[in-house]
C-alpha cells in the first residue's frame, strides 16, 4: 500500500511512518516541519519507501501517483503551542483538512483524521464515551484547538455523508513517547526534561487534575488498524490507567532518581479537571487496546531525552 502522512514529521506521525515502513508499504511525509523535525526520520533517509515533501498543507499540494490511506495528522498538538498561533491552528484544522479531504477523495483514498479527547472540553461523564458531546468553551483559552477539531470532525462527517468520502475519526488521549520535543511544553516530556536537569518540576495548580497517558507504539498501532478498517468513527484511542499530574510529578522524580523539587504555578484557564478514556468501541471495532505499561513508557521516554541531550544539546535548548 502507498499512504500518505500529514505531519509525518512530527511524534505520532514519524512513528506511525516506521510502523507502516516496517510493514513493507510505501510512506509519503507531507510537514512544514513547524513543529516536527526531520531527525524523527533520520533513520529512514535512506529507505527507498519513504519520500518526504516539506509542504504546508494549508497550500495546495500534490502527490503523483495511487494513495490507499491518509493519515491527517499535521496540526499544533501542545496548549502552549497552539496559544501562539491561534489563527493557524483553526486554518489548519478547518481549511487544511478541507483540501486533505478533496486530495482523499480525487485518490480514491480513506482518511483516518487524528482527532482529539479534547472535544470532550471539560467533560461532564466520567469516563468519556464517544456519544459525550462535549462541554467546550468556543472562545476560551483552548477554542483555537478544542473547535478546530471539532469543526474538522463536523467537516468530514459532511463530506462523508454528502460526497461519500472514505473518512474515519480517531478521538486520541493524551499520548507520550520518545520523539516529543522536550520543550514543546506537554507534562511527561517536560517533567523528565526538568527532573533530568534537577529543575523544579512546574506542576499547574495543585496537580489533581488527572490525564489518562498512552504510550506511543500503542497508539500508532490503533491508527493503523483504524487505516485498515472501514468504520467511520469517532472512535477514542487512549490508556484508561487514570493518574493525576502531582502523581506522575512524583513518579518520574523517581524513575530518574532526580533531586528536583515540585514547584506549583497557577492552572491555565479551561484546564480539563479529568480525563479517561473509555476504550469498548476500540476494542469491539479495532480489537485494539494498550500493552505498554507506564514505567515501561517512561523509561523509553527517559533514555531518549538523555540521549538527544548528549547529541543535540546545542539545538535543543
Ligand atoms: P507534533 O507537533 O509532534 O506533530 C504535528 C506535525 O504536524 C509536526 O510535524 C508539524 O510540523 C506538522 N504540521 C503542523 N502544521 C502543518 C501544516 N500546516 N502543514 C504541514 N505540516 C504541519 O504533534 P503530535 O503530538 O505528533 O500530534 C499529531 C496529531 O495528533 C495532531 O493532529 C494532534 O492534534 C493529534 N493529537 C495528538 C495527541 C498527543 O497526545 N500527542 C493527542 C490528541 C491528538
Ligand atoms: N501540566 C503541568 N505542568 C506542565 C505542563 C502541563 O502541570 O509543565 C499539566 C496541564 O495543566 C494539564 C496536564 O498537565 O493539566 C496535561 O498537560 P498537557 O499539556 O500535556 O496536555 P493537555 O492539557 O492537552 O491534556
Amino acid at each position: 500500500m502507498r499512504c500518505v502522512i500529514t505531519g509525518g514529521a512530527g511524534f505520532l506521525g514519524s512513528h506511525l511512518t516506521d510502523l507502516i515502513l516496517s510493514e513493507g508499504h510505501e510512506v509519503v511525509v507531507l510537514d512544514d516541519l513547524s513543529t516536527g523535525s526531520l531527525r524523527n526520520l533520520v533513520h529512514q533517509i535512506s529507505n527507498p519507501r519513504l519520500q518526504i515533501k516539506t509542504v504546508n498543507v494549508r497550500n495546495k499540494f500534490e502527490v503523483d501517483g495511487p494513495v490507499d490511506i491518509v493519515f491527517n495528522l499535521a496540526s499544533p498538538a501542545s496548549p502552549p503551542v497552539y496559544t501562539q498561533r491561534r489563527v493557524d491552528c483553526l486554518l489548519i484544522n478547518s481549511e487544511a483538512v478541507l483540501q486533505v479531504a478533496e486530495f482523499a477523495l480525487a485518490k480514491g483514498a480513506r482518511l483516518v483524521q487524528a482527532s482529539t479527547s479534547e472535544v470532550y472540553g471539560d467533560p461532564l461523564s466520567h469516563p468519556q464515551r464517544e456519544h459525550h458531546w462535549g462541554n467546550v468553551n468556543p472562545i476560551g483559552e483552548r477554542s483555537c484547538y478544542d473547535e478546530g477539531k471539532r469543526f474538522a470532525e463536523a467537516l468530514l462527517s459532511a463530506m462523508r455523508l454528502e460526497r461519500g468520502l472514505n473518512a474515519g475519526i480517531i478521538r486520541i488521549f493524551n499520548t507520550y513517547g520518545p520523539r516529543m520535543h522536550p520543550y514543546d511544553g506537554r507534562v511527561i516530556s517536560g517533567f523528565v526534561r526538568q527532573a533530568l536537569n534537577n529543575e523544579p518540576l512546574t506542576v499547574f495548580g495543585d496537580g489533581s487534575q488527572t490525564r489518562s497517558f498512552c504510550y506511543v507504539s500503542d497508539l500508532v498501532r490503533g491508527l493503523w488498524l483504524m487505516g485498515n478498517a472501514d468504520h467511520s468513527g469517532p472512535i477514542n484511542l487512549g490508556n484508561p490507567v487514570e493518574q493525576s499530574v502531582l502523581s506522575m510529578a512524583h513518579l518520574i522524580r523517581e524513575s530518574t532518581n532526580s533531586s528536583s523539587e515540585i514547584t506549583f504555578l497557577p492552572l491555565p484557564s479551561d484546564d480539563p479537571v479529568r480525563r479517561r478514556p473509555d476504550i469498548s468501541k476500540a476494542k469491539e471495532e479495532l480489537g485494539w487496546e494498550p500493552l505498554i505499561r507506564i514505567g515501561e513508557g517512561l523509561s523509553q521516554v527517559i533514555n531518549w531525552q538523555i540521549e538527544m541531550q548528549r547529541t543535540y544539546s546545542e539545538q535543543i535548548s
